[in-house]
């Protein structure tokens, strides 16, 4: 049988044990969220790029589907199978060495399955800093980091993955390696194809391996929590703190009350310093010269902040370990609503300055429309981005809920995205999510030349079918 011929095949160029099949295969079959369970023709294990290259050929040579997965933490629904049973589900996790790190140059080059975590301490050991940090990094690949363009707590200073990647490994959907590894800065040889696969969610090929930036390390890294009214206050306090620590103003987080009253119900035991108040942040200072002037630079912003009312209340972390445990908190916020039920989450970017009204228009609007919703609000305001997410009304059947008004829901919030001059994914992709409205919102013109750019690498639409652009095979 067909099938057949193609598992074996497989089984001789990763080996049997590497090619599953039977069993539970909900590991790479189920998303993160639950809200997608694809069926696998096979789970398929390579360990080498010369590995993802045969396995890519002899798919090729079937007119077999291919969807890359990492570590399986992404939101969007892009990393799991359709439930046609007929696509191979690629694993990157065995590509998981650091190959080398290069202090003088400030790069390391990595493979695709390495855990952000274990590259971020790979760096650290070396006495330099990797950038990317969010909250699924115990879990979450280079390869996946990259793929998706992901963001995180950094990017006010740092950027996204796309700006700490100077070059890629990429294995094409007919199995050919291009090692496109330099560690240049600058390199005006013509199309930068990079930027092509950052982003491009598993659709135009595998991303076998990276040379990402470092940095130096800091002298120290202080984090504080300060209490906001409004999110004007909000917006009013980042200018300052930009103005004040310049490039040192490493991370500056939002955290709205419901979103901070989830956490204190399903995880009691995260300590919150501040009592609950309309807006939380988080700010972080990043200082080049001691942990005492970056308390300086603090006290004063936070002092002056106070008295100009910009705050209400504010509190400095005085250990490294109670800056983790502020860190923690605000990343406690994804799992307790994941603990709270099922939910609509809007991973938005907006200009800054549009956010306060933004916000105030969409939730009266919800209100309005859809009585009870409760706005679980949060995100990297310093960076524009907010997870507006909507969970379903107190006591509620989500299920039932989302059935009914994920649609409505999402046409309203995203109508207003637009107003205001916004995007529909700031950070977490488009994968199956997204597809029909990135269809509907995105330029005609833009739309085109991102299907002509499939055309040209993914003529036979094998790469990661039915997410980001383009239509399920049948
Ligand atoms: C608790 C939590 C917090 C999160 N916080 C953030 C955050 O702050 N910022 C943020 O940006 N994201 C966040 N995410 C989303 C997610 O962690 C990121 O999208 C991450 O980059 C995905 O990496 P992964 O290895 O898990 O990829 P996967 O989920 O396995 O795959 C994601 C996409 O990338 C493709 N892909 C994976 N590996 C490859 C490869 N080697 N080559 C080609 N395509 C590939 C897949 O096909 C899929 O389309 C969070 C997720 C969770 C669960």
């Amino acid at each position: 049988m067909a099938a057949d011929a193609l598992l074996a095949q497989l089984a001789a160029l990763v080996g049997p044990a590497q090619v599953l099949s039977d069993g539970d295969l909900s590991a790479w079959e189920l998303d993160w969220r639950k809200r997608w369970r694809g069926r696998a023709r096979a789970v398929v294990r390579p360990g080498s790029t010369a590995e993802v290259a045969a396995v890519l050929r002899c798919c090729a040579a079937h007119g077999v589907a291919v969807v890359s997965q990492g570590g399986n933490t992404g939101l969007v629904g892009g990393g799991v199978p359709d439930g046609s049973g007929t696509q191979v589900l690629l694993s990157l996790t065995r590509l998981r060495q650091v190959r080398a790190i290069d202090a003088a140059n400030l790069t390391m080059t990595v493979e695709a399955g390495c855990v952000l975590q274990v590259a971020q301490q790979a760096a650290a050991d070396a006495g330099l800093l990797l950038p990317l940090s969010l909250a699924a990094e115990g879990s979450c690949t280079i390869g996946g980091n990259l793929a998706t363009n992901a963001g995180g707590t950094q990017v006010l200073r740092y950027g996204n993955a796309r700006e700490l990647c100077l070059g890629l490994e990429v294995v094409t959907p007919d199995g050919e390696v291009w090692n496109g590894l330099s560690g240049l800065r600058k390199d005006n040889t013509g199309y930068d194809l990079r930027h092509l696969y950052i982003g491009s969610e598993g659709t135009l090929g595998v991303i076998t391996a990276a040379v990402l930036r470092l940095y130096p390390r800091p002298v120290a890294t202080m984090t504080a929590l300060a209490a906001c009214a409004s999110l004007e206050a909000c917006v009013a306090l980042l200018q300052r703190a930009q103005r004040h620590a310049g490039a040192g103003l490493t991370g500056f987080e939002v955290m709205g009350t419901l979103a901070l009253a989830l956490v204190r119900r399903h995880f009691p035991q995260i300590p919150q310093p501040l009592p609950p108040a309309p807006w939380t942040v988080l700010l972080e200072i990043a200082d080049a010269e001691s942990a005492e002037h970056a308390r300086t630079l603090f006290e004063s912003l936070l002092e002056d902040a106070l008295a100009d009312g910009l705050i209400d209340d504010a509190a400095v972390a005085s250990s490294e370990a109670q800056s983790r445990a502020m860190w923690h908190l605000r990343e406690s916020i994804p799992l307790a609503q994941a603990e709270e039920g099922l939910n609509i989450k809007h991973d938005i970017a907006l200009p800054v300055s549009r956010i306060p009204a933004f916000v105030a228009d969409t939730d009266a609007q919800l209100a309005a429309a859809f009585p009870g919703v409760r706005l679980v609000n949060f995100g990297h305001l310093g960076d524009g981005n907010l997870h507006y997410n909507v969970q379903v009304p107190e006591g509620g059947n989500a299920g039932d809920f989302l059935r009914r008004h994920e649609h409505p829901i999402n046409t309203l919030v995203y109508d207003a995205v637009q107003a205001h001059g916004g995007s529909i994914s700031a950070e977490h992709g488009i994968g199956a999510l997204k597809r029909e409205e990135l269809a509907q919102r995105k330029s005609p013109v833009a739309l085109a030349l991102m299907r002509s750019i499939k055309q040209a690498l993914d003529p036979q639409q094998r790469m990661n079918p039915g997410r980001l652009l383009d239509e399920p095979r049948r």
